[in-house]
């Protein structure tokens, strides 16, 4: 539905513009804030006049959210109103029959349950708009879901919800709010202000919002951005007739849908494990990879398309945490989210990579008072590190980058050195946490052949090739070794059990992959 707002600045401007809009129009708004002696009784009477199927909406927005500091948006002359006077404009729209009322969040619960009660005394038919709006900015999601819940809270049939967008991104903020509040099976109205929010004034319809704002060709807008409701009516024409847009649809069978998001995924064994795993544990469902450079969209895209459960890799598992609703506490310590489950519109965030390491470890080792050295400094050797100090065992840090390998030592308060000196080193095992020795370098390892020798048990997180270079010389020298398809399918199982609740088939997927990649190696 498209809403045209009335701003003239005088009531026979006013009447003139209802009369033009009603023929293209779904509903008006009657900014009576901005329409200087605007009689509301003769303005609503021409609106039932000009067309007996528009809605009429009747808003006094208050200064603050209405004014664009520094924008020099042509809007109105404030027309001013005591909050008696409001309240008294408001009551008098209810007894005309009006279709909507819009009161600010900020005029507070009290001011919003004297005209709650006061539709039930009289019986009446309008709708409460209660709205927010910050004309300088948007907020992070979570605060935008904490309004919508404040908005919520005060009984509001309807939900309006329009800050200010400073970047592109702040579009996906907004429409990931309708996504939620779709969810939530609550109405919503939201948009972004501002030139940068015009795309989400196009979009949100087609998400699911109430209704979209728009003016008349050559008036003032009431807010920036607006488009004409010429275009607002042609781009909805376009989006029923040639594409649809992904928006929450309730699920029309219990069928499943996970994903991979990661840039590249060309390769992944992710899919293959996953849908192995699925398929055994009679789990309708499927796994896809994506290839994804814009984490906020596909954030967006897990809300809108009500995607079950997400594996994150590279280069995402750090960024995805600002879309996040929630982040476990590990996950949060490590800086780094492998798996999003999406609990009925809200996504949680998790970190599988260090329990993945730590079961495969745990099932051949005892870890508690043992030392290990963690080749690398990225986020896999974090995940080590986090893991084996919550085991109670001493991480020893060793990378070729100082400052970054310096740093990781100090955040876990254990030793470093650098790669040159490993031959120094002693512990109980050596983890290697870079990719150095991954296909297709499968001859190079990050140490000598002689250093393994140092120790009784090597691990590798490369599960490409299945016995690495490293774990090669590491043999010979009569160690005990662990390939990363340990880890890789641990870290796996963890997240199928977040997802479903059910713990995973651990053998079946070990030995799926492990064949895929003999007959890769073969
Ligand atoms: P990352 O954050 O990019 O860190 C890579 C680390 O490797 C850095 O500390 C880097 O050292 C070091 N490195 C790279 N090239 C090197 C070289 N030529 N010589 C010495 N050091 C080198 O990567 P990550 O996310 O931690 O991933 C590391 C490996 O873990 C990858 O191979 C990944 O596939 C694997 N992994 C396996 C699993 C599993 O389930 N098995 C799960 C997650 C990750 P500098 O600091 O000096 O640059």
């Amino acid at each position: 539905m498209i809403c045209v707002s009335i701003t003239e600045a005088t009531h026979q401007e006013a009447l003139q513009a209802i009369e033009r809009c009603a023929p293209a129009a779904d509903a008006i708004e009657l900014r009576m804030d901005l329409i200087a002696g605007g009689d509301l009784p003769q303005l609503v009477a021409a609106a039932r006049c000009a067309s007996n199927r528009i809605k009429v909406i009747v808003t006094c927005r208050r200064k603050e959210e209405s004014l664009i500091p520094g924008a020099g948006v042509p809007v109105a002359k404030k027309n001013e109103m005591t909050k008696i006077a409001k309240m008294k404009l408001l009551k008098q729209a209810v007894a005309w029959g009006v279709d909507f009322i819009d009161i600010e969040l900020a005029a507070g619960e009290k001011a919003i349950a004297q005209l709650q009660s006061f539709c039930r005394k009289q019986k009446s038919l309008t709708r409460i708009i209660v709205s927010w709006h910050d004309t300088s900015k948007t907020p992070s999601l979570t605060k935008l879901k904490e309004i919508f819940w404040s908005c919520v809270k005060t009984g509001a049939d309807l939900v309006k919800i329009v800050p200010y967008a400073c970047r592109m991104s702040d579009n996906l903020k907004v429409l990931s709010l309708i996504a939620y509040a779709k969810a939530q099976n609550r109405d919503i109205i939201a948009m972004c202000m501002g030139e940068e929010g015009k795309i989400s004034r196009v979009m949100a319809s087609q998400w699911g919002s109430h209704l979209g704002f728009a003016v008349l060709p050559g008036v003032k807008q009431s807010a920036p951005g607006q488009l004409t409701v010429q275009i607002m009516k042609q781009i909805e024409q376009l989006m029923k007739g040639s594409f649809h847009i992904a928006r929450p649809v309730p699920a029309i069978s219990d069928a499943l849908t996970f994903v991979l998001l990661g840039n590249p995924v060309r390769h992944s064994l992710s899919p293959l494990m996953h849908n192995t795993a699925l398929a055994a544990m009679k789990v309708e469902g499927h796994y896809s990879a994506f290839c994804v450079s814009d984490a906020g969209a596909a954030m967006a895209g897990i809300r809108g398309m009500n995607i079950r459960g997400a594996s994150v890799t590279i280069p995402l598992k750090t960024e995805v945490m600002e879309y996040l609703d929630e982040i476990d506490a590990d996950a949060l310590a490590l800086g780094a989210v492998n798996t999003i489950v999406n609990d009925s519109g809200k996504l949680i965030g998790y970190n599988t990579d260090w329990l993945g390491l730590m079961q495969a470890l745990k099932n051949k080792i005892s870890l508690s008072g043992k030392t290990f050295v963690i080749i690398g400094a990225g986020g896999t050797a974090r995940a080590a590190a986090y893991g084996i100090k919550k085991e109670g065992g001493q991480p020893i840090i060793v990378n070729r980058n100082q400052e970054k390998g310096k740093a990781l030592a100090a955040q876990f308060d254990c030793p470093f050195y650098p790669l040159a000196d490993i031959g120094k080193v002693q512990a109980d095992a050596l983890i290697n946490a870079t990719s150095v020795g991954m296909y297709p370098q499968i001859h190079r390892s990050p140490v000598d052949a002689v250093i393994p020798a140092n120790y009784q048990v090597v691990v590798d997180v490369i599960y490409n090739p299945l016995k690495t270079k490293l774990l090669r010389d590491a043999e010979a020298k009569g160690c005990r070794i662990f390939s990363g398809l340990e880890m890789f399918v641990h870290q796996g199982a963890e997240q199928l059990k977040l997802w479903t609740g059910r713990e995973a088939p651990l053998a079946l997927m070990k030995k799926t992959v492990r064949e895929r990649l003999e007959k890769f190696e073969s």
